[in-house]
Formats: structure tokens, C-alpha cells, sequence
């Protein structure tokens, strides 16, 4: 490669640019204002972790961990991985700091970058956004309740109420691994007609077939034993309790007793939001998923603590709500000056207009009036002033309401408190 030759964003990494970055933040601060209402706490963890945190938690046998994640040893010999999920580093910091001594239930939340070496397509990226949250030290399927509600009532923020949430309860470990036994014998019969990978999940992972996108594995899948009539009655109790509560609350369940996680940490209830794409005739997508891990803060060395937690797909979320949440807000007031003396009053002026709360722009090349005009137009601010020479002298402002198209010549006070009273009523 040329030193001149232009190099290009990673393959599955894309740049989220200005034109868009206003919705990723609209969709973020509903994020963080319903968790306000849910009185959960932000944590901040590294997207670098040691590579045993991953293998240890979300499974050595899983595609995240075998073929997925951008793993290098660094200078020092250590070796590492980008995180490709939040629920691993945050269960290690859960642990790290003590957090279960610091109170007995803990409500935490992130959003943040996750990186996966997928096969990019659309809707699946190799840098993707998570927003997810977690309920450290409470069993009760209470807890697995209150995560779907607050997930419903994001959606519903954003405009989104057609999303249904498929679920199934994963039994406990001894259920768990009569029923892993009664697959590998259901699927062995048929092992010559399973896709290659389902083959070796048949050795690795069987319940992880159950989840083939595979024609052929579909069919023989629709026709697996079903994980309820080995169940045992306390998780189907709490199964019970789990759907009744989100029924309760009007939130759409499905009972989808095949489903399964690609993550080899659930343990019990585990869900997962879909709903239809954005576009006609498109399969549903999955924009959540989630459930309990009750034995992962144990397995990683802490105090036995049962956890519960989900994460949303934000690019997915965006897709899905983008028309509903413009229009992008733009300046209130734009600022326009020609020559030495108005340039000085209206930086006084900006200033000033910025203190009060109003978002203010100009063009610092201060070219010619036509061209700082072209550049008001192009921001659509709300307002524009027009400062020139006989400006400063009168004491008056040209203002400009860009949506009725009136001008008037005002004072400084008259300015503040049209501008201010028209902006409060568009506001
Ligand atoms: P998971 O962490 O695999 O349980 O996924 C939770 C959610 O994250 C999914 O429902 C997707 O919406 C989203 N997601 C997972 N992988 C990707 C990816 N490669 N690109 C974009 N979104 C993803």
C-alpha cells in the first residue's frame, strides 16, 4: 500500500455519522431515563477483558467464543479479547468490587460498543451497540418480570408496541442434563441428514441445534423432544408465575418451549424480544435477548448470587424506530455579522444568548453576507440575526423567524424576550 492510498473503516465496523448520531442519542436517553424510573445504576466496564472471562462464562463450545471473538496476545504476553457481550465484565466487576457486600440487590445497567467477528450482513455487524441491564441477588421471577416490563416501556418510548417476547424456562442443571440426554439420543437417528455444525453440536453443545437457521435441521428439530415434560415442578412454578406476571401487565409473551441461548450461561427463564423488520415481508428480528444466570457469579468466583439480565441490539432498535423519531433538532438562533465592530457585539451576543439555554451557531470564516446566509439556511436554525455596521450603530438587530418568515428590526431586550417567548412555545 501506497502512503497516499485512502485506508478504509474494518470490514462490519461502520462509522455512525452526524446525520445519525442524533437518533443513537434520542434512543440512549430514553435508555437512561427509563432506567432512572427503574432506579437502575450505570456501570462502565473495559472493552478489553482477559480471554478466560469469555471461555469461562459464555462457553468454550459456543460460535462467540470458538470462531467470534477478536482475541491477541498483547506486548506483555497476556491474552486478551474484545468483549463480545456486557453480562461477562460486568459480573466480573460485580465480583472484583464486592458489590453483593455493598447491598443485597443491585440493579445495574450499560450501554456500550461489542465487537463479534460475524458474517456482516444486515442488521449483524462486527462492532454492534448493547444497551442491557442486570438484577444481581434476587431469585424470585419477580425480578425476570420487572426486567421485561422496563424493556416493554423502552419500547413503547420509542414507538415500538408490536414487540413480542418469546420465552422458555431452561430447567435446573440436573433437568437440564436428562434433557441434553434425551436430544443426543433424538438426534443421533438422524445425524446423517443434520447440518455439519449441528453434528458437532451433537458432540459440543446439543441443545444448541435446537437454534439451527438450517432447512433440513428444522424439520428434524420441529419434531425434538420438548423441554416441559422433564421440567421439574418448581421451575415450571416459577415459569408459570414469570408468564402470568407479564401477562398480568399486558406485555405480549410466547411460551416457545425450543428456545434456547447462544450463551452457555443461562440457567433458568431465559426471553427474547422480536418483533417484525422494518421492512414488508422481512422475517422477525430479534432485537433482545436475555434470562437468568443464577450460577455465573459463583463459577467466577464469587459469592453464589442469582442474576438475571438481557441486552438489546441497538442498531436493530434504530433501524426499526428511525421515521418516528425525527425531526433532528436544529439551532435556535443563527447569528450573522458583517465587519469588525458587529463581529465583536454579536461573540458578545452568542454568549450571552448561549448562557439563557439557547443553542446558537455562526460561520467563523465570517465571509460575505450572502454566504453567511447560505450557511444559516443550511442549518435551519429557528431564528436568524443580521449584524451589520448600522446594526451596531442603532442599536437594533435584524431577527428573522425562519418558519413565518417575518423580520422586524428589535432591540437587544425586545430580541431576548421575542425570541425567548417564541421559542418556549416551540419548544
Ligand atoms: P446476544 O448478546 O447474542 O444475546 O444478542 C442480543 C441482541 O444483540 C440480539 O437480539 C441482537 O439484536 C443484537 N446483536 C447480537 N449480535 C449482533 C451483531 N453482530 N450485530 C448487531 N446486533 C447484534
Amino acid at each position: 500500500m501506497t502512503s497516499m492510498e485512502k485506508i478504509q473503516s474494518i470490514k462490519g465496523m461502520k462509522d455512525l455519522l452526524p446525520q445519525d448520531t442524533w437518533m443513537w442519542q434520542r434512543v440512549e436517553d430514553a435508555y437512561r431515563r427509563v432506567m432512572a424510573l427503574y432506579n437502575y445504576r450505570e456501570i462502565r466496564i473495559p472493552a478489553l477483558e482477559k480471554t478466560a472471562l469469555f471461555a469461562r462464562s459464555i462457553g468454550e463450545e459456543t460460535d462467540i467464543v470458538r470462531k467470534e471473538m477478536y482475541t491477541f496476545v498483547d506486548q506483555g504476553g497476556d491474552d486478551l479479547s474484545l468483549r463480545p457481550e456486557g453480562t461477562a465484565g460486568v459480573v466480573r466487576a460485580y465480583i472484583q468490587h464486592s458489590l453483593s457486600i455493598q447491598e443485597p440487590v443491585s440493579k445495574l445497567y450499560y450501554i456500550g460498543p461489542m465487537f463479534r467477528r460475524e458474517r456482516p450482513q444486515k442488521g449483524r455487524y462486527r462492532q454492534f451497540y448493547q444497551a442491557g441491564s442486570e438484577i444481581f441477588g434476587a431469585p424470585e421471577p419477580l425480578a425476570d418480570i420487572e426486567l421485561v416490563i422496563m424493556l416493554r416501556d423502552f419500547f413503547t418510548q420509542l414507538g415500538m408496541q408490536d414487540v413480542t417476547y418469546a420465552c422458555n424456562h431452561l430447567g435446573t442443571p440436573e433437568s437440564r442434563k436428562a434433557y441434553t440426554q434425551r436430544l443426543i439420543e433424538f438426534f443421533r437417528k438422524d445425524a446423517d441428514r443434520l447440518c455439519e455444525d449441528c453434528r458437532r453440536r451433537l458432540e459440543t453443545n446439543p441443545l444448541r441445534i435446537l437454534d439451527c437457521k438450517q432447512e433440513g435441521c428444522r424439520e428434524i428439530i420441529a419434531r425434538s423432544p420438548s423441554i416441559e415434560s422433564g421440567r421439574p415442578e418448581s421451575s415450571s412454578r416459577d415459569f408459570d408465575r414469570f408468564v402470568e406476571g407479564l401477562t398480568d401487565a399486558g406485555v405480549n409473551v410466547r411460551v416457545e418451549p425450543r428456545l434456547v441461548r447462544g450463551l452457555d450461561y443461562y440457567t433458568g427463564i431465559i426471553f427474547e424480544g422480536v418483533t417484525a423488520g422494518p421492512e414488508e415481508g422481512e422475517d422477525s428480528l430479534a432485537i433482545v435477548g436475555g434470562g437468568r444466570y443464577d450460577d455465573l457469579v459463583g463459577q467466577l468466583g464469587g459469592p453464589v448470587t442469582a442474576a438475571v439480565g438481557y441486552a438489546i441490539g441497538l442498531e436493530r432498535v434504530i433501524d426499526l424506530c428511525a421515521g418516528r423519531l425525527g425531526p433532528e433538532k436544529v439551532p435556535d438562533v443563527f447569528v450573522v455579522f458583517m465587519g469588525g465592530e458587529a463581529e465583536k457585539v454579536s461573540m458578545r451576543l452568542l454568549h450571552d444568548l448561549r448562557g439563557r439555554g439557547w443553542s446558537c451557531d455562526f460561520d467563523p470564516r465570517a465571509g460575505s453576507l450572502k454566504s453567511q446566509m447560505k450557511r444559516a439556511d443550511k442549518c435551519a436554525s429557528r431564528f436568524v440575526l443580521v449584524l451589520g455596521e448600522e446594526e451596531v450603530r442603532s442599536g437594533k438587530i435584524k431577527l428573522r423567524d425562519l418558519r413565518s418568515g417575518e423580520q422586524a428590526d428589535v432591540s437587544m431586550d425586545d430580541l431576548q424576550k421575542i425570541v425567548g417567548e417564541k421559542l418556549d412555545r416551540v419548544q
